[in-house]
């Protein structure tokens, strides 16, 4: 992901801060994952630093290095096995300990901040009390609230919100995905472009495909087909929430298509034709007690780290197929 799209307003804000040549020391990026705060921090680098910053684009040599990561006075710190230990920031508090080589700031970006353990956190409040004044420390996090208040209370807070839908299929576009697979990724992953690159590259869409085949076509799946779709979603936990996510969005453009609303709305947009024609021989009652249990089982294996995924689908798939197909589903007949 490499295109800087929206946050029109915090580039312009971060731009001005440059050009009055006033940053702060310290800045506390926060937002959802993959809305582009990294990218952000890197043009807000080039804002900074870029020798001739009339060049509209920051395509200049110092800026194409500082946003490739190949420049001496740019420094971005990533967790390693999910967290970022005190030697990282010691290792930080040592460059700092120098002035810029080329530039007239040192950007240090810390990437997932909130995975710095309370030791590293505790070791960066000094460099945070006491920046030299060539450094900007730029903190990224999508979870802030984990952090130190002592850290957070130190830096100057930009919130960033989600993309629009054409933003990130700009984004998706961009990374050579076909437009009409990138209004349904856009729209899945609800304003971030990093979680519709993720989908796209998992099995997600597939996965999608047989959750859809089995809520339309629920009259010839069957309670052995039932406990079969229920096994190969469960698999692990992350799929089986995944699941239960595309079926809930399912389950909604149905209720929607019955209440008229423009496609637009929708999600599932390349499947219209299977969304009026299911939607039309189910009733809203059903549809709506259906997105309720599908909202309950995602709780359940959200939240409870004992609970086995492959008994929730299971419940979850008899009660959709019950819902679906009346209380005689998966009752045998007593003569064969
Ligand atoms: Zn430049």
């Amino acid at each position: 992901m490499h295109v800087l799209e929206g946050h029109e307003k915090i580039l312009s804000f971060l731009a001005l801060t440059a050009q009055n040549d006033r940053p702060a020391h310290a800045y506390l990026f926060s937002g959802r994952e993959g809305v582009g705060k990294k990218l952000v921090a890197l043009r807000f680098a080039c804002f900074l630093n870029c020798p001739s910053p009339t060049d509209a684009d920051y395509s200049c040599s110092t800026c194409t290095r500082m946003v490739e990561g190949k420049h001496p006075d740019i420094r971005i710190t990533l967790p390693e096995k999910n967290m970022i230990r005190i030697d990282k920031v010691r290792e930080i508090q040592s460059v700092l300990r120098y002035a810029p080589v080329e530039c007239r700031y040192r950007v240090v970006i810390i990437d997932d901040a909130h995975l710095m353990n309370r030791s590293a956190q505790n070791a960066l409040l000094k460099t945070l009390e006491e920046p030299p004044n060539y450094s900007i420390l730029i903190l990224i996090s999508s979870r802030p609230s984990l952090m130190l208040p002592t850290v957070r209370s130190r830096c100057r807070k930009v919130r960033f919100g989600s993309l629009s839908t054409e933003s990130v299929v700009r984004i998706l576009r961009d990374n050579g995905i076909a437009p009409g697979e990138a209004g349904v990724l856009a729209r899945l992953a609800s304003g971030s472009a990093g979680r519709a690159l993720k989908m796209e590259s998992s099995q997600y869409m597939k996965l999608r495909e047989k959750v859809i085949a089995v809520l339309s076509h629920s009259d010839s799946v069957g309670l052995r087909g039932a406990l079969e779709f229920s096994a190969t979603i469960s698999s692990d936990r992350a799929t089986a929430i995944q699941a239960i996510e595309i079926a809930s969005t399912w389950i909604r453009d149905l209720l929607l298509e019955q209440i008229g609303t423009h496609s637009s709305e929708m999600i599932h947009v390349d499947f219209l034709d299977k969304i009026s024609d299911t939607a039309h021989r189910q009733d809203s009652d059903r549809l709506i007690s259906l997105y309720d249990q599908l909202v309950r089982a995602a709780e359940l294996i959200e939240a409870e780290i004992n609970v086995n995924p492959n008994l929730v689908t299971d419940t979850m798939m008899l009660k959709t197929l019950r819902i679906l197909e009346g209380p005689h589903f998966g009752v045998v007949p007593a003569n064969g």
